[in-house]
């Protein structure tokens, strides 16, 4: 979707506040001769900025507020190395709520409903924003944070929540817990309200039939509010983004143009009207599309983006062909007889890439058959032919927390 001449606006007022602070973003603009932008070329030729330079702001550096206009930060839990804070206004903090009122009002959710909320709550920008959207909404906010299912399921029962918001991955624990239990008949449940990690089609329907609650995903970021930026409506599972507080972008990962809408890529944002922490054209490294056409629930102003598939640094090129771990995932779970587990090898042997996919099964099945069904299927959707080797069910390696799924040997 094309920049509107509001949101162009909009820019211009954030250039002229990252110029004025001299954070790292003002001095790009400044030393690259940058006052402003007046037409959608010009805009799409800003410098685009990175977790990295979020970082090297550490602490404060990204402020673009005097220190007074500060009323919170929050913190984005860097896997690596020094973690990046994001000062929040007043404003920032208020407009945060409001985009998440609207995410619940997307869902459906009323004033009538109380909301059991699971994300913790401390620096990072989980629980606090779920909790701060439903004071916003009129609802009541039950705020458990995470952990102690015991008593999760006793104040779920007795407080009669209608609405869950947890990590699918929560989600799904909890709902083995009351199907184990027996208590179904006793949770009021309706809709469950997720974050953002990814959770494949197989988890989310088995959580759906578990709890029978409607299945909602959000979508968002730390460095840009937290959670909230986004929801699926009632018509499917595509989420819109407001475009009255963000712009969205799709590029290709690897040279940083433009898609066409409906290609997939990188997801890229852009602030509008942010005031502690403003940011151009910030990389995400979430992949997605843009969703061409109109949506049936008619809020066609606020732009659709498709289920997260996964991060830009596990994409692979091979043969020319940008691949995607979930478009594998997605084959192999074609594959009744196959585990949810499988590992990715690229190589480079005897002068060209080659791509090995392990994958689990057991042993009343014919593995060679097997092996060259799936070879063949993945030849047929990516267009070339990976080395298939099957393994006994439970040899790959499981991680409660992100199971690391692809290894790229060809440089190492
Ligand atoms: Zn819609």
């Amino acid at each position: 979707m094309q920049i509107s001449d509001v949101q162009l606006d909009q820019v211009n007022t954030q250039i002229g506040r990252l110029i004025a602070s001299d954070n790292f973003y003002g001095r790009r603009l400044r030393e690259a001769g940058i006052t402003g932008v007046s037409s959608v070329e010009e805009f799409q030729r800003l410098p685009f900025s990175e977790k990295q330079d979020l970082r090297e702001a550490y602490p404060l550096g990204l402020s673009a507020v005097p220190q007074r206009d500060v009323v919170r930060i929050h913190s984005s839990s860097g896997t690596t190395g020094t973690p990046v804070i994001i000062p929040y206004t007043q404003k920032d903090v208020e407009d945060w709520a409001i985009q998440f009122a609207r995410c619940y009002e997307y869902a459906g959710i009323t004033a009538d409903d109380r909301i059991q909320i699971t994300p913790g709550y401390g620096l990072w920008t989980a629980g606090i924003g779920f909790q701060a959207g439903a004071e916003r909404l009129g609802a009541m906010a039950i705020p458990m944070g995470p952990g102690n299912t015991e008593k999760q399921l006793q104040f779920m029962m007795d407080m009669e929540s209608t609405v869950l918001t947890a990590t699918a991955s929560y989600a799904l624990l909890l709902a083995e817990e009351i199907e184990k239990r027996g208590i179904k008949d006793k949770i009021k449940l309706r809709k469950l309200v997720t974050g953002s990690e990814r959770s494949g089609e197989k988890i989310r329907q088995r959580i759906i039939d578990a709890l029978g609650v409607e299945y909602y995903d959000i979508y968002g970021l730390t460095e840009v509010y937290g959670p909230g930026i986004g929801i699926n409506c009632q018509h499917g599972h595509t989420m819109h983004v407001w475009s009255d507080y963000v712009y969205v972008e799709i590029i290709d990962p690897d040279t940083g143009e433009l898609v066409p809408d409906g290609e997939w890529g990188e997801i890229v944002l852009t602030t509008l009207v942010k005031e502690g922490a403003p940011l151009i054209r910030f990389r995400t490294h979430d992949l997605s599309r843009i969703v061409p056409g109109a949506c049936p629930c008619g809020h066609n102003e606020h732009p659709r983006i498709d289920t997260i598939t996964g991060r830009s640094d596990d994409m692979m090129k091979i043969h020319g062909v940008n691949v995607f771990p979930a478009q594998i995932e997605e084959i192999l779970s074609s594959f009744p007889e196959l585990s949810s587990e499988y590992q990715i090898r690229l190589s480079h042997l005897d002068g060209r890439d080659t791509m090995r996919i392990y994958v689990e099964t057991n042993g009343s099945v014919d593995w060679e058959n097997l092996r060259m069904r799936v070879a063949k299927r993945v030849k047929h959707r990516i267009g070339f032919t990976p080395l298939v080797k099957i393994v006994e069910l439970g040899v790959l390696p499981r991680s409660e927390k992100k199971t690391r799924r692809v290894f790229d040997e060809r440089y190492d």
